[in-house]
């Protein structure tokens, strides 16, 4: 039976891409498409998916503008210019023209695709792939809406003879003011789509306040949006997009897989719901076809598939948040007071790693000893196309084990360390049994088991 994606997205164009490459029979059903007028920001770190996914040629051959960093006013200040390492760029991308160019490579792979809208869960296995709509997400009950504050994107698009004043016009900008942010997205020379975050209950939208009203005066309040639109054209919009984050329990059950904005969506000030989405939509291609493959691996594959999708949604929930607490600083205002978080936790570790450090280098000789605390156990990971079952080092902390730590093999290493004396002879042990490895990666690998309590120096 073929295995049905809901949603032709950019997840479900991809998942649906990969599942027919790998030799499965694919069949998608999504909406006749229409644009949605949402352009978005991709950070160059994309380009590893598209090519894992196979599209970067075809992504190349369309032509989306590239960007070249980030323009912030965070606060009063003046504009901070970052720019992406290494001279890296990224895309500027409407973001149902990359979802038709992925949907376009996955017909010619052998996907067969239906436009319709789908109310109910079709039989067979199903990928959930309809973004916020969330057709099983919602009929299982199993989205969640964190408690806090919801917030609504007020996009339009404006021209601006000769261009934008502004540092890079490549740039992806924003400015946070007292009640919100605006994020604006370049999508051609002259053309840049501009967005508002409010919060609708703090704003006349929830009074019965005309969209247009609401976006003009948001703008209005800002600081460089006023100045940079008073002598630019809105030709478009607003449209208005509900932009609050959601989580589901759960992102795989017995028949389905929740995959992309489906199972989760973190703050668009993340600028990684794109990537969220492709990356998880490979992963649920893996798990699918390790399903079909290895039926007594179906189990493990779904469950790795839910856990990830948790960690990932927990990752960039958190970065989002740390990223807002860095804007509450500069408003005493409730739209940012509600936002913010420390992230003290991520923080925290970081510090008891970078003082193992320190003690490993202050120390000549070095007894390392495992604790009994940790254990050697197999758990699954990604191999190629599929999950398979491989040893971990699992302790109670890290109940679904750890193969590696930034490339760094932990299991060889914690192999290792016990028949060595000094750091700089387990690192000739590991880079004789496993190849070459960066230093700086391998001694934050040992720091991270001795912050962790995998390792314990005598
Ligand atoms: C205001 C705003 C700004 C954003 N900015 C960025 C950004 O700068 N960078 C970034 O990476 N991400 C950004 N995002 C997030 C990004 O757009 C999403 O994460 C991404 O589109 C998710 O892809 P998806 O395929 O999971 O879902 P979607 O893109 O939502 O695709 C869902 C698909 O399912 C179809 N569908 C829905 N319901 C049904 C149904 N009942 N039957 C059949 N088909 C259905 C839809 O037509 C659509 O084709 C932003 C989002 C918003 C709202």
């Amino acid at each position: 039976m073929a295995i049905v994606v809901l949603g032709g997205g950019p997840a479900g164009a991809t998942a649906a891409l990969l599942l027919a490459k790998w030799g499965h029979e694919v069949q998608l059903i999504t909406r006749p498409p229409v644009s949605r007028g949402l352009a978005v920001s991709l950070p160059p770190s994309c380009g590893k998916l598209f090519d894992a996914i196979g599209i970067a040629d075809a992504i190349e051959r369309t032509g989306f503008p590239r960007s070249t960093g980030n323009t912030v006013w965070w606060g009063s200040g003046d504009p901070r210019v970052e720019m992406f390492a290494n001279g890296a760029y990224g895309w500027q991308v409407d973001v149902d023209a990359l979802a038709t160019v992925i949907l376009r490579e996955a017909i010619t792979a052998g996907v067969a695709v239906e436009e319709s809208t789908v109310r109910d869960q079709p039989d067979g296995f199903v990928l959930d792939c309809t973004g916020r709509a969330g057709v099983i997400a919602r009929a299982t009950r199993l989205r969640q809406l964190p408690e806090g504050p919801r917030t609504v994107a007020l996009v339009g698009v404006w021209w601006r003879d000769g261009g934008w004043p502004v540092p890079d016009d490549s740039h992806t900008l924003i400015e946070s003011y007292g009640d919100g942010w605006i994020w604006s997205v370049p999508s051609a020379p002259g053309l840049r789509h501009i967005s508002a975050m409010v919060d609708p209950q703090r704003s006349e939208l929830t009074r019965g306040g005309s969209s247009a009203d609401v976006y003009r005066d948001e703008i209005a309040k800002t600081r460089v949006f006023s100045a940079m639109t008073a002598d630019a054209s809105m030709i478009e919009g607003p449209r208005g997009f509900d932009a609050s984050p959601y989580r589901a329990s759960a992102y795989a059950g017995e028949r389905w897989l929740l995959v992309g904005d489906a199972g989760s969506f973190v703050d668009p000030l993340s600028s990684a719901g794109v990537k969220k989405a492709l990356a998880s939509a490979w992963l649920a291609a893996v798990a699918v076809h390790t399903a079909e493959k290895r039926p007594s691996m179906r189990a493990d594959a779904f469950e790795f598939f839910s856990a990830r999708e948790h960690e990932i949604e927990q990752h960039l929930s958190r970065e989002s948040r740390s990223f807002l607490a860095a804007a509450a600083e500069s408003h005493t205002r409730p739209f940012w007071d509600e936002r913010a978080d420390d992230a003290g936790d991520r923080l925290a570790e970081n510090e008891d790693i970078r003082r193992a450090l320190d003690q490993l280098r202050s120390r000549e000789n070095w007894q390392p000893v495992v604790s009994p605390s940790m254990s050697i156990q197999p758990r699954p990971l990604i191999r190629g196309h599929e999950i398979v079952r491989e040893p971990h080092v699992v302790s109670t902390d890290y109940p679904r084990g750890v193969r590696y730590v930034r490339a760094i093999d932990m299991v060889a290493l914690v192999e290792l360390a016990p028949v060595t004396r000094q750091v700089a002879d387990l690192y000739e042990s590991y880079v004789q049994r496993m190849g070459s490895a960066p230093l700086p990666d391998f001694l934050f690998a040992v720091a991270t088991a001795v912050a962790r309590g995998w390792l314990v120096a005598e």
